[in-house]
C-alpha cells in the first residue's frame, strides 16, 4: 500500500468507489469518468505502478485481472457485442493514475486505431 496512492486507498477502502469486484488480490470498480455504458477498472490490490514494472512474480496476478474481466463480461452481458480491455503505459499513452489497472470499456462501438 502506498499511502498517497488514490487506487491503494480504494483498495483498502479507505475511499468511496462504485466496487463491483473483490478478492484476496483483486478490486474492480466503475469509473468515474466514464468514456463508454460499461466502463470498469480492474486493479491488483499490489501497488504497482506501472505494466512495465511488472515482473516474473506478477504474471499470475495479471492472469487473476484478465479473468475479473471475464466475469464481469458475463455479468454486463458484453460478450456477443465485444468490449475493449486497456492498459495505457506511461503519461504519453494517456496513464494519469500510476497504480496499475486493467480498463474494461462496452456497450458502444469502438474504433481501430484508437485515439
Ligand atoms: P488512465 O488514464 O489509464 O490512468 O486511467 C485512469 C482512470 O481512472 C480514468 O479513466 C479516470 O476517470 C479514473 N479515475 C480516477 N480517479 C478515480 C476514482 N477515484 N474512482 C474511479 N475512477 C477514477
Amino acid at each position: 500500500m502506498q499511502k498517497d496512492c488514490i487506487f491503494c486507498n480504494i483498495a483498502e477502502g479507505k475511499l468511496p468507489s462504485g466496487i463491483v469486484y473483490k478478492s484476496n488480490n483483486i478490486v474492480a470498480f466503475r469509473d468515474t469518468n466514464p468514456q463508454a455504458p460499461v466502463h470498469m477498472l480492474i486493479i491488483p490490490k499490489k501497488h504497482i505502478s506501472k505494466i512495465s514494472d511488472l515482473n516474473e512474480e506478477d504474471a499470475q496476478l495479471v492472469g487473476e485481472m484478465v479473468l475479473v474481466a471475464n466475469e464481469l463480461v458475463k455479468e454486463n452481458n458484453l460478450t456477443e457485442d465485444g468490449y475493449r480491455l486497456v492498459f495505457n503505459c506511461g503519461e504519453k499513452a494517456g496513464q494519469a493514475v500510476f497504480h496499475i489497472h486493467l480498463h474494461l470499456l462496452g456497450g458502444r462501438d469502438f474504433n481501430w486505431p484508437p485515439g
